[in-house]
Parts: structure tokens; sequence; C-alpha cells
């Protein structure tokens, strides 16, 4: 079904938006007017990511505003200051210079989300080292897979992630010098106590001479689609997040902002760290996992202004049902983003119905470092739209040929699709949080710029008015006879059933067509499944899609395979159906 346009006034808004005019602001950025709204270091120093987010605003007034609220486990809050966090930092920079850790040596952290996670982020980049953040619910095997590839120097952990995680391989990984522990209790062979370390450290730090262009993070991929690879980032990506705070998230002074996102994700850190502390609001920091209710009342309690979370979230609330909602003032929130996966168009009106403002869908990926493509306060949203280009950002959909590969002319220059055709989703490089390499990988990292373009691998399509509508990553999308299929459209489709909440859709070989699109739902609470309720969907499908999209047979699947950062992850799907071997599965949720 065609959903409608959302319109903004803009009229009478208490905030107005930072970006009041799409066409106006794109016109009139440029790269090197939003670094000049940076400070830099001291005496010519550089770019470094953590003066810029905490130092700066700790010297002035500022050091006394909360940088961040956080909420433990069982509800209680402690508040951060400015002043307090560029404190903490820099004794961990101090800690790191005490262990002989040398600026440009990685620093893993596998941390939960508390205050102690960003005095270790932020005081390994104001000491130069490389910061690598991973996903707490990794077992052994991916952590050692990725201190090695990273050669990690340190690690910061929990006593218990220790036991469980890091022990069991820390004879593999001969470089890995030190490993700290975070959270206190009784001393563990092998390790050192943070708290101690940090209480002896000294609460001054003064920052070295950063280039922009050293590097400061090494984030690794979600593994969607194969093995996850090491994406390198500087300190001048900090010039991208603190615009895309600014114009793609609205973040204003005195603005109240929580992040959902894992710390192991790249949104974790560009956006549950770095972005906001740049832009000098107050972070929630919420170390629990997703509960309906406790998210409505966080939201409430802290009057979040502004939220920015991931498709599967906004459904598993929606699936809560609009009761679990009721009852709690979310009047304080002004704007809502989420990232990660497609966000189907109905939970975006589900969000403006329930929450009172519509989910603004935005794009971008680790190797881009920052918001790429985005639905704006200002602009109308296309329900289903990831919205358009950031300012700053060249970004298009090239035309692909039979096998995939972007055509060129005879110049040697990608050619763009038609308005309405699906192509390769494509930006120009140049923007400061791009990736500068997959770590020793360097002939995979050449491989995704072509024709003067860098390559995203996902396919999308752009309307006449300049929206970006999302098709599938290259490697999902489904040829049916003669079609081609985003797995997106399908199962977009599907959840508008009120018996489904989420889908996977993939194609599975078959000798006349090509391929046959075959889905997988899970359905909402309470709804039993049933011979007739797969007929029923495959013929709601059929009404919406036609019989050449939609999928010849749905088979019901109560726990659809999720990477860490939420998405489906169909090849996982496709490798189960086939008997295949399922390949990297490091990501997934559920590994212990
Ligand atoms: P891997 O590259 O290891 O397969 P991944 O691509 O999932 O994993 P991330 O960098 O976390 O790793 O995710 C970026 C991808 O997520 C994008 O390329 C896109 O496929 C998907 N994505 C992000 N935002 C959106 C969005 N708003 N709509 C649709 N897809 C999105
Ligand atoms: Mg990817």
């Amino acid at each position: 079904m065609a959903w409608e346009t959302i319109h903004k006034t803009g009229q009478g808004a208490a905030v107005p938006p930072n970006l009041v005019d799409y066409d106006s602001e794109r016109a009139g950025f440029s790269w090197e007017a939003a670094r000049g709204q940076l400070t830099g270091l001291p005496a010519g120093g550089g770019l470094n990511i953590a003066y810029e987010a905490v130092d700066r605003h700790a010297e002035g007034p500022m050091g006394e505003r909360v940088a961040l609220r956080c909420l433990d486990r069982a509800g209680s809050r402690t508040d951060v200051t400015y002043g307090e966090l560029a404190a903490r930092s820099s004794r961990f920079a101090g800690v790191l210079e005490g262990l002989g850790v040398r600026p440009g040596e990685r620093v893993f952290a596998l941390m939960p989300r508390t205050a102690d996670l960003f005095a270790v982020a932020l005081g390994t980049l104001k000491h130069r080292a490389v910061l690598s953040p991973l996903f707490a619910a990794f077992g052994p095997a991916p952590i050692r897979q990725r201190l090695q590839l990273g050669t990690g120097r340190v690690i910061v952990t929990t006593p218990g992630l220790y036991r469980r995680k890091v022990a069991p391989v820390r004879d593999d990984l001969p470089e890995l010098r030190h490993v700290l522990l975070a959270g206190g209790g009784e001393p563990v062979p092998g390790t050192l106590d943070l708290g101690s370390l940090l209480e002896d450290a000294d609460p001054a730090y003064e920052i070295g001479p950063t280039d922009p262009e050293d590097m400061a993070l090494l984030h690794f991929t979600s593994g969607t689609t194969g093995t996850p690879k090491g994406a390198v980032h500087v300190h001048e990506a900090v010039v991208s997040h603190a615009v895309t705070g600014r114009l793609a998230l609205d973040l204003h002074d005195g603005d109240v902002f929580w992040c959902t996102a894992d710390p192991g994700w790249v949104t974790g850190t560009s956006y549950g760290i770095v972005s906001p502390l740049v832009n000098g609001v107050t972070c929630i920091v919420d170390e629990g996992e997703f509960d309906a209710e406790r998210w409505y009342e966080t939201l409430e309690r802290e009057a979040v202004t502004v939220w920015y979370t991931a498709p599967t979230a906004l459904r598993m609330l929606m699936q809560a049902g609009s009761g679990a909602a009721e009852g709690h003032d979310l009047s304080a929130l002004r704007f809502v983003a989420s990232v990660g996966e497609p966000l189907n168009p109905e939970v975006v009106v589900w969000s403006r119905d329930v929450l009172g403002v519509p989910a603004h869908d935005n794009w971008w990926q680790t190797e881009t470092g920052g918001i790429m493509v985005a639905n704006y306060a200002s602009m109308d949203v296309r329900p289903g739209s990831m919205g358009k280009p950031l300012p700053g950002i060249g970004a298009t959909v090239l035309r692909r040929d039979d096998h995939g590969k972007v055509v060129l002319d005879g110049e040697g220059a990608a050619v763009p699709a038609a308005a309405g055709e699906e192509g390769e989703l494509a930006l120009r490089p140049g923007w400061p949080s791009m990736f500068r390499g997959y770590l020793g990988e360097e002939e995979r990292y050449r491989s995704c710029f072509a024709g003067g373009w860098y390559l995203s691998g996902d396919l999308a399509r752009r309307d006449e008015d300049g929206y970006f509508w999302f098709i599938g990553r290259a490697d999902d999308v489904i040829k049916s006879a003669g079609h081609l299929i985003g797995p997106f459209e399908v199962e977009s489709c599907l959840m508008e059933h009120p018996a489904v909440v989420e889908a996977g859709v993939i194609g599975l070989p078959d000798p006349v067509a090509g391929e046959l699109v075959h889905a997988y739902v899970t359905l909402a609470a309470g709804v039993e499944a049933s011979d007739e309720l797969r007929l029923e969907l495959v013929g709601f499908a059929r009404k919406r899609l036609g019989a050449a999209v939609a999928p010849r047979d749905i088979a019901f699947d109560q726990h659809l395979p999720h990477t860490r950062s939420g998405k489906v992850m169909r090849r996982l799907l496709k490798a189960r159906a086939l008997g295949l071997p399922e390949g990297d599965v490091s990501t997934l949720e559920s590994v212990p």
C-alpha cells in the first residue's frame, strides 16, 4: 500500500530545527567551514576527537553540565559532568602512558554501557592510541580473532567477561600485554584493576599533537554478509560526527539524548559517545537491555528529547502494543531516529501515532563512520524512504550491468541510474569520517571504489525529488524469473499484516525461475501458527506485490537470526535452508 507523506510545517515549533531548509543548507555547506566550528588542540596541536568531545567543553562554563546520566540495571542513576569526564578520561590516558602503551597501539573495550566505557574510549583517544570496541556478547573465538587482526595491546573488560571470554584464549594472544578489569571485585591474577589505576593517575593529561589523519578507531563491521572487516577511522572523523549530530539528529544545547546502540557497534561510538558529546548534550547511558516498560519509563522520567534507536527495537515496542505506551508522558520527545536496517513505513506511522513524532530513518555503514542519508526534522517524511544525503555528502545511485558491476562510460566515469531506477548506492569519497582502509586488506578496500565513487554494496533507488529508497544489500537481492527483488519490499509488506512482527526474505534456487522468494516470519504475541495463516499471508502479499514478487512459501520462525546490532542475517537463513555451512556467525545475537 502507498503511505502518505508526513508533512512538516515547522511553524510554531518550540525548538526550531538546526537544518531549516534542506536545499539552502546543502548549497551553503562546506567541510572547511564545518571544521572551523571545532576548536582544535591548543597551540596548533591538531585535531583530537576526545578534546573536541570533552576537554574544550570542560574548560569553560559547560564543565558543570551533565555529560552522562548513567542508569544501572537496577535503575539507579549517577550523573557525570563534562568536567568530571574530562578528568576521568585524562586519568585513563595517563594509565596507558604509565603502562608504556604507545600512540597508534590498539586498546580493545569489551565493556557494558557504563561511565567507565566513556573514560576508556576518550582516554584512549587522548593518548592517541586506537580504540576498538567489541560486543560484550562475543564468545572467546571472535574476541581472539579480532584481537589478533588488530594486534590488541590492551583490553579493558569486566571480571566476569574476562573469565568467560578472554582468559580461555589469552595464551593465543602474545601481543596482548595488559588486561584491565573494570567494576572492582577480587583481584584476578594476570590482570590489573582499572579503578585503582584510575585513582592513582593524574587527572590532568596533556594531549600530544594529533594529526587529523592519525588512526583513532578500529571498527569491525556487523558481519551481516560475511566475515567482519576491520574499518580504520581517523581523528578527522569528528568533523562528520559534529555535523551529523547537529543536522541529522537535530541536537541542540540542553538536549537529553539517548542512543540505544550496543557499545560494540559503530553506532555505539559515533553516536553513543562522540557526536552527542561534541554537541554538548546530556547522554543517557543505560546499562540494561531492551525492555518495553523500562524503555517507556526511561523516555518519560529522563525527559529524553532526542532518541536514536534501531528498527527492531521500534518493532518490539510496537509489538508490546500501544497500551504499553499509554500513561507515559512522552511530550519531551522531539526527534526520533533509527538506523541499521530498513525501517518499514508501518513503524514510521506507528511512531508518529504512539510516540508523538515519526521515526526518522537514516542510512550509513561502519565504513562511512557517520550518517550519510537522513530524514531531517524540517523535511517531509516519505515513510519507507531513508531521506536525502547530508549536506557535504555526494550520494548517487549507479547503474549496474547484468553481472552486478557498475557501468562505466568511455572515460571511466560511473553512469548514474535514472530517477526510479534501481542501482548501487554510492558516495563521492572525501568526507571526514570515511574509512581509510580495511585493516590488513588493501585489495578489498580498493575494490570498494570504481569510477570515482565509493560503492556501498547496497542497492537503492532515488525518486524524482531526490529521496533515497533502500532495496537491499547487493548480496541479498533475489533474481526471480527476470525480476530483481529486494527483500525489504517483501518483508515490509508482510509486516503490514497484523499477525506479523518481523520477516526475513531470501531467494532459494529454482531450476526454472532462477530463484524463488521464500519468507520467514515472526508472529505477533498470541498469534497461532497454522496452515490457514500461511495461505492468508501468501495471499496478502500476492495482492499487494503481485505473484512475481510475493513469496512462494512462508515459514514461521519465532527466532529469526539477528546480529548483535539488530540486523536480520539473511545469509544464515539461506545457508540453513540449503543445508550449507553457516559461515562466520561471530556476531550472531545468541552466541554465548
Ligand atoms: P557486514 O558489512 O559485515 O556484512 P553490515 O553491513 O551489517 O555487516 P554495518 O556497517 O553495521 O555492518 O551495517 C551497515 C549496513 O546496514 C548498510 O550497508 C545497510 O545494508 C544496512 N543499513 C544501515 N542503515 C540502514 C537503513 N536505514 N536502511 C536500510 N539498511 C540500512
Ligand atoms: Mg557492510
